[in-house]
């Protein structure tokens, strides 16, 4: 395989809401999709072994209108269906981009995914298959960005990389405030005490606890992902180095 990533292994977290693209508020964007088969074929391509987390709230956040007053653990467990239909999905679109794919499940649903086995996982991987994990962490009360996390540090992902719709962190909301400046790379400890909210907290301490590095950056422009991987200056980095010289740089202006 090609060699031009800096990277030989990673996870890949894809939400669920950027798959809804410009047009919609439920559902899934064929272009986007296609979109992003594409990327993750370039990156494979480049010799990088991805793994990905997908979502769900394209799908989830649409009908919980519908569901005020339900249990939370009920809720929680159909959030987790929402991201085997993204899943689904994703795979239908990787296969026809070229790719080998497995979906692995954390809830049993034999007829259409393998069962999440870590070393099956890494297996595949180590084949050159794009190995998708859905129904997040298969427990209620936690989120697909926690699932990122366990399955990124559980197959030694070198960086957990989420793609998503803005260029990484800034320092405010750059659609409301001009002055708001791209954080290139920022301590993760540094992230949290200005409750940037990049993760949710649980899957912060799982990636703080292990030294799990994290690229933030936006999978909707095209050549993103492969640029990450070769360490090109997209997104933000985060990474949780104590020898740092700054707790973070900043854009230039
Ligand atoms: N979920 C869960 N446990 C998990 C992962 C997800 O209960 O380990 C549920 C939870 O209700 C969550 C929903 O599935 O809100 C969809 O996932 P998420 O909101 O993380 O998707 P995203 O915002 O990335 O689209």
């Amino acid at each position: 395989m090609s060699t031009g990533s800096s990277y030989t292994r990673v996870l890949l977290k894809l939400s669920g809401e950027a798959l809804l693209g410009t047009e919609r508020d439920f559902g899934i964007d064929e272009t986007v999709i296609r979109n992003y088969a594409q990327e993750i074929k370039s990156a494979v391509d480049l010799g990088a072994e991805i793994a990905i987390v997908i979502g769900g709230g394209n799908i989830f956040r649409g009908v919980q209108n519908a569901m005020k007053g339900m249990t939370r653990a009920h809720a929680d467990y159909m959030g987790m269906l929402a991201t085997m239909i993204n899943g689904m999905a994703l795979q239908d679109a990787l296969e026809q981009a070229g790719l080998q794919t497995r979906l692995q499940s954390s809830i049993k649903m034999e007829e259409i995914a393998e069962p999440f086995i870590r070393r099956r996982a890494i297996r595949h991987l180590e084949k050159g298959r794009v190995v998708i994990f859905g129904a997040g962490t298969g427990n209620p009360y936690f989120t697909t960005d926690t699932a990122a996390a366990l399955r990124g540090l559980e197959i030694d992902a070198e960086m957990i990389l989420k793609g998503t719709r803005v260029n990484g962190v800034f320092t405010a909301d750059p659609e409301k405030n001009d002055d708001a400046k791209r954080f290139v790379r920022i301590h993760g400890d540094e992230m949290i005490r200005r409750s940037l909210q990049v993760m949710d907290m649980t899957a912060l301490t799982l990636c703080r606890e292990s030294a799990m590095p994290l690229h933030i950056f936006d999978m909707g422009m095209s050549g993103n992902l492969n640029r990450v991987l070769q360490g090109e200056n997209v997104g933000t980095q985060v990474h949780w180095n104590e020898e740092a010289e700054a707790p973070y740089v900043a854009e230039e202006a």
